[in-house]
C-alpha cells in the first residue's frame, strides 16, 4: 500500500467520525543516537542504513557524525556513475538533526544539495528518508524483492571528512534477505545482514562499492589466484550458473593475461537479468553491476560477455589508469573531461580483443563489430566536425534526445572503439608487429596507475604511444582525435591484409530513428514522411517500450533493420496521451554498409600480423 494510499483512507476515516491514531509504517525503523556508534572507537562518518520500509522505495538514513565544531555542513552528490546531472537530492525528504544529548538541532538547506546543521560541538546524528526507485547499475533500487545502493545515490557527505574513514551498517533487512556487495561490506547471508558493518577508507571508496540485498543467487570460483564472486538476481530459468561461470573464467583469465597483472584478491560480478526492461553496466575497482533483459539471453550469454569484458578491463582503464580530468571527483558538478574516447570507447576495443583471446568471438565476428563501427561513425553526419574529445565534454548531455541524434553529435564509445584499433594496428606498423596497444596500456599501467598517479588525458595516452614506438604520434592525435579528420582506413588495416569495403545492401527500413539513453528506452527521434510508420502513428517523442512483445532497448533500431524487409511487426508505444500497441509492416530500402575484406593477395606476413592483432599479441621476432 503506498503512502498515498494511507493518507486518503485516514482522511475517508476521519470524516466518518472514526478517530485512530494514524501509523504511518508497521515495521520499526530502528532508533540510532549518538551513544550508538557503528564501532568503538567510532568512525569519523558512520552511516546507519535502514530497510524497514521496502515496499514504499523509502531507505531511512541516519548519519552519525563523531565530532563536529558546532556548525556542520552536508553535500548530496548530485551526479555519479552516469555523466550526467541527475540531482539526488530531489528524493530526500525530512532532513532532521539531534546532537549529543538527544535534543534537536537546528537544520538549514542551504543550497539544492547543502545543509548545515547548528548543533553544540561534539556529536550530530542527522537523519532523512530517501526514495530510491531508479532500477538498473546506475541507479539505486529498493522494493518488496531487493534493494540495490550505489552509495553516493544514497548518503549525504560532510565535505570536511570526504578523506577521512566511513562505515556502514544496514538496519532492519527483511529476515530472508542475503548480501553481497563490490567491496565495503562482503557478503552475508540470510538473518545476518544487518549485523554485518562495512569499513571504507574514505567516501569515495565507499561510493566505488555498491550493495546488493535480496534473495540472489551466488556462486564463487578461483583463477589466476584471485576469487571471483557471481551474485545473480533473475528468473534461474533464464540463465545457466555454470555456463555463466565458465565464460567469466575465461574471460577473467585473458584479461589479466594480456594486462600482466591482477590488481585485486578479490572481484565481485553483481548481475540483474530482468524480464522487463533492463540493460547497462557499471564499473567498479574491485567489481561491476550488469543488467542484462533476460529475453537477450535465451539464445546463449553473449550479450554479457560483451558487457562483461567491457566491465571488466575497466578495472584497470579508468578505475586505475585514471584520467587527471575525472580527479577528485567533483560531486557537486558536471566534471569536464577530454578523456572518455580513450577511457569507454579504448576499453570496447580492449573488450574485443579479451573475448578473442578468450576463445568467445573468432575473426569473423571480430571484423563484422569493427566494420559495424565504422558505418555507425561514417553515417552520423555529426563526425565531419564533432571530434572524439569533444563528444567526451559533452558526454554530460547525453540525457537529451536531441543532443543524441546523428546530425548532433557522434559517439565516444563509437569513435573510441575505432581509434582504439587504429592505434593498434600504427603502432604495430611503426614497429613492424613487435609492439601493440598491449605494451601502450603496460606501459600507462607501470607508469601512472601502479604509481597511485593519474595520466594527462589524451596527452598521456599520446606520450604511452610514442614511448612504446619512439616515434611521433601527433598527426594521429591532432587529425583523428582532436580533429575531425576523414579517416584513410585503408592505410591501417592494409598491415592485417584488409580493406575497407562500400555495399549497399537490401535492408528493411522502419520508417523511424531512435536514440536511448544509457541503460534507457528507445525514444523515437524522426519519422520518415510517407513511411508505414508515419500512417501507423508514430511520432517523435513517442518511447517504444516493446517490439513483438519484448522489451525493447537502445538496439531496437539494428534489430528492425535485420528483420526480413516487408515483414509486420508489432510495437507497444508510451506517450502523452498513454499507452498503445500498433502493427504495421516495415518499408524495404537500401543501406550503404562497410565492410572489412580481404585484400586481393595477401602475404604470409599480413596474414601472421592479423593473426596476433585479433589475439592482441605481439610478435617478439617481427614479421617472419
Ligand atoms: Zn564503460
Amino acid at each position: 500500500m503506498s503512502r498515498r494510499c494511507i493518507a486518503g483512507l485516514a482522511i475517508l476515516l476521519a470524516s466518518l467520525g472514526i478517530v485512530f491514531p494514524l501509523v504511518l509504517n508497521a515495521s520499526t525503523i530502528t532508533p540510532v543516537t549518538c551513544s550508538s556508534p557503528v564501532s568503538s572507537p567510532p568512525a569519523p562518518t558512520e552511516y546507519f542504513v535502514s530497510l524497514a520500509d521496502p515496499a514504499t522505495h523509502l531507505a531511512h538514513i541516519s548519519i552519525r557524525i563523531a565530532k563536529s565544531e558546532g556548525k556542520l555542513v552536508l553535500d548530496m552528490p548530485v551526479w555519479n556513475a552516469l555523466y550526467q546531472v541527475r540531482n539526488f537530492a530531489a528524493n530526500i525528504e525530512g532532513v532532521r538533526a539531534q546532537d549529543a544529548s538527544g535534543r534537536a538541532a537546528e537544520v538549514r538547506k542551504t543550497t539544492t544539495s547543502e545543509w548545515e546543521v547548528s548543533a553544540p560541538a561534539g556529536c550530530v546524528v542527522v537523519t532523512y528518508g530517501i526514495h530510491l526507485d531508479t532500477p538498473g547499475p546506475f541507479g539505486s533500487v529498493l522494493n518488496a524483492d531487493r534493494g540495490f545502493f550505489n552509495w553516493a545515490m544514497v548518503l549525504m557527505y560532510a565535505p570536511t571528512l570526504r578523506e577521512e574513514p566511513v562505515n556502514l551498517r544496514l538496519l532492519d533487512v527483511p529476515a530472508t534477505w542475503a548480501l553481497r556487495d563490490v567491496y565495503v561490506l562482503g557478503g552475508a547471508e540470510p538473518g545476518q545482514v544487518s549485523q554485518v558493518v562495512g569499513a571504507a577508507r574514505n567516501y569515495d571508496e565507499l561510493t566505488d562499492s555498491p550493495a546488493e540485498v535480496g534473495t540472489f543467487r551466488q556462486t564463487s570460483f578461483r583463477e589466476d589466484g584471485a576469487t571471483y564472486h557471481v551474485v545473480v538476481d533473475g528468473n534461474p530459468a533464464d540463465y545457466d550458473m555454470a555456463k555463466l561461470q565458465e565464460a567469466l573464467r575465461k574471460i577473467t583469465h585473458a584479461a589479466v593475461d594480456w594486462m600482466q597483472d591482477r590488481p585485486y584478491e578479490e572481484y565481485t560480478f553483481l548481475y540483474h537479468f530482468p524480464r522487463g526492461h533492463g540493460g547497462g553496466g557499471m564499473e567498479h575497482a574491485y567489481g561491476t553491476a550488469i543488467d542484462v533483459n533476460a529475453e537477450r539471453l535465451r539464445n546463449g550469454l553473449s550479450p554479457v560477455a560483451g558487457v562483461t569484458a567491457h566491465e571488466f578491463f575497466h578495472l584497470w582503464n579508468v578505475k586505475r589508469i585514471r584520467p587527471q580530468s575525472l580527479e577528485p571527483i567533483d560531486y557537486q558538478h558536471a566534471q569536464d573531461t577530454r578523456a572518455l574516447w580513450f577511457s569507454e570507447g579504448v576499453t570496447d576495443t580492449v573488450a574485443d580483443i579479451v573475448l578473442a583471446r578468450a576463445g568467445l568471438i573468432g575473426e569473423d565476428a571480430y571484423l563484422r563489430h569493427i566494420s559495424a563501427e565504422i558505418t555507425e561513425l561514417q553515417h552520423r553526419p555529426a563526425h565531419t566536425w564533432q571530434s572524439a574529445e569533444e563528444s567526451s565534454l559533452d558526454a554530460w548531455f547525453e540525457g537529451d534526445a536531441f543532443y543524441r541524434m546523428p546530425e548532433r553529435s557522434i559517439s565516444y564509445y563509437n569513435k573510441g572503439d575505432i581509434l582504439g584499433v587504429l592505434l593498434d594496428l600504427r603502432i604495430r606498423q611503426r614497429t613492424d608487429g613487435k609492439k601493440s596497444l598491449r605494451d601502450l596500456f603496460r606501459w600507462l599501467n607501470d607508469h601512472y596507475a601502479r604509481q597511485r598517479r593519474a595520466f594527462p588525458d589524451s596527452e598521456g595516452v599520446e606520450l604511452a604511444a610514442e614511448t612504446t614506438t619512439g616515434q611521433s604520434f601527433a598527426d594521429f592525435f591532432s587529425d583523428y582525435v582532436a580533429g575531425v579528420k576523414e579517416i584513410p582506413y585503408d592505410e591501417f588495416f592494409q598491415f592485417a591484409g584488409l580493406h575497407l569495403v562500400t555495399e549497399t545492401v537490401e535492408a528493411a527500413t522502419p520508417g523511424f530513428t531512435t536514440t536511448a539513453n544509457l541503460g534507457g528506452q528507445p525514444e523515437v527521434v524522426r519519422v520518415d514522411p510517407n513511411s508505414e510508420a508515419q500512417r501507423a502513428g508514430i511520432a517523435a517523442g513517442d518511447r517504444i517500450t516493446a517490439l513483438n512483445g519484448a522489451p525493447a532497448d537502445a538496439f531496437l533500431d539494428g534489430e528492425l533493420s535485420r528483420m526480413r524487409p516487408g515483414s509486420t511487426v508489432r510495437l507497444q508505444i508510451e506517450n502523452r496521451k498513454g499507452r498503445r500497441e500498433i502493427t504495421f509492416r516495415l518499408g524495404t530500402g537500401e543501406q550503404q554498409i562497410y565492410e572489412l575484406q580481404d585484400l586481393p593477395s595477401i602475404t604470409a606476413e599480413q596474414r601472421a600480423h592479423r593473426a596476433a592483432w585479433i589475439r592482441g599479441d605481439d610478435e617478439p621476432g617481427g614479421a617472419p
